[in-house]
């Protein structure tokens, strides 16, 4: 028996191809900049019906349609976006329980490998977490999409890009180191989080080898200032750190940025992205709202309750169509995140895109507090805000009273520092957040670290804030 052939990576790819249809930095912007709205929308047509006959040939989108009464054909172009069913996780762990391991949207035989392929995986509170095939297409598209970031961001050839994330299930990590070499000339130095590097080691690394930009959430970048500080280190003056590239939260009035920034003396640039698609969005020097990679993804804002699309300005579920992907597709995936978006204008940087809003919550997050909807993650800018406390809080939700007197409460755990005085905290926490959410809830001041072990903390992955209890 002769053994399989080898699907390479370096030639499964035509690079110069892929490099004229993804420009990476610095092609990208100006590419953006002299192409017209009407060149950009023929391109993001072609793109997509390219996107749509290859899902109608993946059993997953196939069964769904022909379910909804759609046929090949009928969607003859972006136009016609919003008649397609969207989907959510839900639907994508659905279909994963229904063929194993990868799903009906992903019938892939590892056997029969005719191009690279590589497992990452999202999400998963509960069972096997939700798993994504990337294709090399798929896997440098994302990382041309961080490259453009860190460009935009202020990183130069040959900085060291120091990457607080680790490289694991999770792709951001992957994302940017392979952005870093090869898409934008920096030097990766992949520390991994605090729980692979400690706090101290990744300090003393940063000042021996110069760290110049760092990947790093906001609560890890908080811990990382906390630590400068009790080990006598000046990030400001030991450090040669030009900027932040991190996921800053629900923080709409900048309370979480201002305070890293004066921590670090750098600028902080928010960026959003999502497992499945890359990086959607990415602040530039300007700090002007997110630049959306409009090559690679058409954006929706749709209302939460009945998916109708929503006007530029109006907050809503982002519905995200893949322009690059098709291992697998992607179309209209409605991630449950609140944000809203801006049309395609210019911006002092150069470039010229979409604009999307800072993330503003997750719709299914949303709990019903007597008759008002509130997003538990926009507590996050009272809390970070009062510098009485440690910026980490947890919303609890739970279920009081039987029958018809059933009803939601929320209880907003805040963490103080040592010494707070903490009536008065909570006095306060409980005046500004029944202004934010517009209804009362209850607030609970605990001590400094007390949360770290239901938020995690100091460990892989995002911080959570909600408790769910019902
Ligand atoms: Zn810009």
């Amino acid at each position: 028996m002769s053994p399989k052939p080898i699907p390479y990576y370096w030639s499964s790819v035509d690079w110069p191809r892929f490099v004229a249809d993804y420009p990476p930095p610095p092609l990208f912007d100006q590419q953006m900049a002299r192409t017209s709205d009407d060149e950009l929308r023929e391109l993001q047509e072609t793109r997509f019906l390219q996107r749509m006959t290859e899902a109608w040939a993946v059993p997953f989108y196939r069964d769904r349609w022909t379910a909804a009464g759609m046929e090949p054909g009928d969607v003859r172009g972006l136009d016609d976006l919003a008649s397609i069913p969207t989907f959510t996780s839900e639907d994508l762990k659905r279909s994963a329980e229904a063929l194993p391991p990868f799903g009906t949207h992903q019938t892939f035989a590892l056997d029969a490998m005719a191009t690279p392929l590589k497992i990452q995986s999202s999400g998963g509170t509960s069972g096997l977490p939700r798993p994504t095939l990337f294709d090399p297409v798929a896997w440098e598209v994302q990382a041309v999409q961080f490259a453009r970031a860190f460009v935009a961001q202020g990183g130069e050839v040959g900085d060291v890009l120091q990457i607080t994330l680790t490289n694991s299930l999770a792709n951001t990590a992957w994302c940017a180191s392979t952005a870093a070499m090869h898409w934008s000339g920096m030097v990766p130095l992949t520390t991994g989080s605090g729980a692979v590097t400690s706090s101290v080691r990744q300090l003393e690394l940063a000042r021996e080898w110069g760290t110049a930009g760092w990947v790093a959430f906001g609560e890890y970048l908080k811990i990382l200032a906390e630590t400068a500080e009790s080990n006598g280190v000046d990030l400001r003056r030991d450090l040669r750190t030009r900027f932040i590239h991190t996921y800053l939260g629900v923080d709409t009035d900048g309370h979480l940025r201002r305070l890293l920034e004066d921590a670090w003396g750098v600028p902080v640039y928010d960026n959003y992205g999502t497992h499945e698609v890359g990086l959607i969005g990415y602040e530039c020097r300007a700090q002007d709202g997110l630049h959306v990679n409009d090559d690679t993804a058409v954006l929706q804002i749709v209302d939460r309750e009945d998916g109708r699309p929503l006007d530029d300005g109006q907050a809503g579920n982002i519905v995200v169509t893949s322009l690059h992907r098709s291992v697998p597709p992607i179309i209209r995936y409605d991630l449950k995140d609140l944000m809203h978006r801006s049309s395609r204008a210019g911006c002092s940087c150069g470039a010229r895109t979409t604009k999307l809003s800072g993330f503003l919550g997750r719709s299914d997050e949303m709990v019903k507090l007597r008759a008002t909807s509130v997003y538990p993650r926009a507590a996050q800018d009272t809390v970070q805000g009062d510098p009485r406390s440690t910026g980490e809080f947890l919303c609890v939700v739970d279920q009081v009273g039987e029958g018809m007197a059933a009803r939601e409460r929320m209880t907003v755990r805040v963490e103080a520092k040592p010494g707070t005085d903490g009536a008065a905290l909570h006095g306060d926490m409980v005046r500004q957040l029944k202004v934010l959410f517009g209804v009362a809830v209850d607030v609970e001041v605990v001590p400094s670290g007390a949360l770290a072990p239901l938020t995690g903390l100091g460990g892989e992955g995002k911080v959570k804030r909600l408790l769910d209890l019902r």
